[in-house]
């Protein structure tokens, strides 16, 4: 099974001047496959930088501390390493991908994570099944990524993503933003048989708690300032449902 280990990571924001901004003071956290891990945290906390910084996203600089997969270092891994050796990010905005269809992508994708191409035969098969499950209108498969999407669509292209692609660790940075109450459902009902496959480490980064009262989270992780300010179960976040972050912001850094 495999573990993602995160120890003491520190990253900074470059700035277009090429000054670095710290963001991420020290971040500690271990998330196996088949656990559930929320980050919760107001907004401008870091949680997003990071997301982008385990993804390998060029904006951040990690000035210390270190990321392992299952005792590979993943820091030194391009972007690509980081997709081929298991790690998935689903982003807070995802991008269009201009002249590439859905289809076109999942399936390089696939092809890129795998090292082959998935069978013909059956490919198309798992393609339709992905998207049906996630309430997407076949057509999809034959638009250019995100190009036109709304929110609750690019946020369920993302999850046929993480349903096909079978990750190790996947980080869903704010999937449930912006979803209305519907879409919430079948976006969380995909994540839900992810979870229940019990192959992959989720790390559900969110600012709100609804999502949590449809995937259970194992762990809790209070997110302010850059770093975990504390750690429970899920009872945490029903804590934070009542209380806000309020109480945590009093001692936070400047980031929050
Ligand atoms: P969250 O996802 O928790 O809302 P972010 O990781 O997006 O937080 O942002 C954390 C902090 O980093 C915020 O104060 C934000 O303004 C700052 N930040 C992020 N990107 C940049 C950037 N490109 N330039 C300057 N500040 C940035
Ligand atoms: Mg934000
Ligand atoms: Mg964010």
């Amino acid at each position: 099974m495999s573990t993602l280990e995160i120890r003491d990571l520190q990253v900074s924001v470059k700035l277009p001047e090429g000054e670095l901004k710290p963001i991420l003071a020290g971040v500690t956290l271990t998330v196996r496959a088949g656990e559930t891990h929320a980050i919760m945290g107001p907004n401008g906390s870091g949680k997003s930088t990071l997301a982008y910084s385990l993804a390998g996203h060029p904006k951040y600089e990690v000035t210390g501390g270190s990321v392992t997969l299952d005792g590979e270092d993943v820091l030194a891994m391009s972007v690509d390493e980081r997709a081929r050796a298991g790690l998935f990010l689903a982003m807070q905005y995802p991008v269009e991908v201009p002249g590439v269809s859905v289809a076109n992508f999942l399936r390089t994708a696939k092809t890129a994570i795998d090292g082959e191409a998935p069978k013909l035969r059956t490919w198309g098969n798992e393609l339709r099944g992905a998207m049906e499950k996630l309430q997407m209108d076949p057509a999809f498969a034959q638009r250019n990524v995100n190009e036109g999407f709304s929110g609750g669509e690019k946020k369920r292209h993302e999850i046929v993503q993480m349903e096909l692609l079978k990750p190790k660790i996947a980080i869903l940075d704010e999937t449930d933003s912006g979803l209305d109450i519907d879409a919430l459902r079948i976006v969380s009902g995909g994540i839900e048989r992810v979870r229940e496959a019990g192959q992959t480490g989720l790390l559900l980064i969110t600012h709100y708690t609804r999502i949590l009262r449809y995937v259970r989270p194992d762990f809790v992780h209070v997110f302010v300032g850059g770093r975990i300010v504390e750690e429970g179960g899920r009872e945490l976040a029903d804590k934070l449902e009542d209380k806000g972050y309020e109480r945590y912001l009093a001692g936070a850094g400047p980031a929050a």
